[in-house]
């Protein structure tokens, strides 16, 4: 958020007065959700009319850093590379990392009681990343193949999408059609209008999903075929990362 902050004074972005925006105000368009089509109005939700500036699936994760953020930072995090994505083989325990005489060591955290392992030093942790390295190159042929494969099986789910598209927009009516009927149950008096708002929020959040889920599948699968492909060479590339 710090960084975002910075970022934005940079652009030299300001309010209507004139001044930079305030840090409080950033945080309120962040998790506004007029951003990905629902407006709020006098806490009453309405689907906006407007195409939306960012995806559902964006903003949400958007909320998942800002409430990690709340929480207190690790400062270790940022002094010690791959800390957090390493476990001991042994135990299970996360890896943790400290300097000792100038060199760096990675010990086992050992939380959940006893552990043989001894720390690691640095340079015999970069070995051990190194031979990983080396166990995941795949070679040019096989890389081929399996290529070859997955365009076999893109081709057979995109049959599978389009049904796939005809259920969602069957759910989106479903929708629209739960909307209605909430709506007369608010005019009947049947529900409080605090009831009615929570529900007709939820609804619309539903239907964004689902508009959103329509759109990746209407612009190709997802494209998980060109990821996996990403990932593959960088597999194939392997060697030329290790040092
Ligand atoms: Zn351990």
């Amino acid at each position: 958020m710090e960084e975002f902050y910075r970022e934005v004074s940079r652009w030299g972005l300001t309010g209507k007065t004139g001044k930079p925006v305030r840090k409080s105000v950033l945080a309120s368009i962040l998790s506004n959700p007029f951003y990905y089509g629902v407006m709020r109005y006098r806490g009453e939700h309405y689907e906006a009319s407007h195409p939306p500036l960012v995806s559902k699936k964006l903003f949400d994760r958007v909320q998942e850093v800002l409430a990690q953020q709340s929480k207190p930072m690790k400062r270790d995090r940022i002094k010690y590379a791959f800390l957090g994505l390493m476990r001991c083989a042994e135990c299970g325990c996360m890896i943790t990392a400290e300097t000792q005489k100038g060199h760096v060591y990675y010990p086992c955290t050992k939380k959940r009681g006893p552990c043989g392992q001894k720390f690691l030093r640095k340079e015999a942790l970069l070995e051990q990343l190194r031979n990983a390295i080396l166990k995941i190159h795949v070679d040019d042929e096989t890389s081929k193949k399996i290529v070859e494969r997955w365009e076999a099986f893109a081709e057979d789910s995109s049959q599978a999408s389009a049904s796939r598209s005809r259920q969602i927009e069957d759910e989106l009516k479903a929708c629209d059609e739960k909307m209605e009927r909430l709506l007369d149950l608010y005019i009947a008096r049947e529900i409080g209008p605090e009831e009615y708002q929570r529900k007709k929020g939820k609804l619309l959040d539903e239907k964004q999903a689902l508009k959103e889920k329509l759109g990746e599948i209407e612009s190709g699968g997802g494209g998980w075929l060109e990821l996996a492909k990403t990932f593959l060479s960088a597999c194939n590339q392997a060697y030329s990362v290790a040092w």
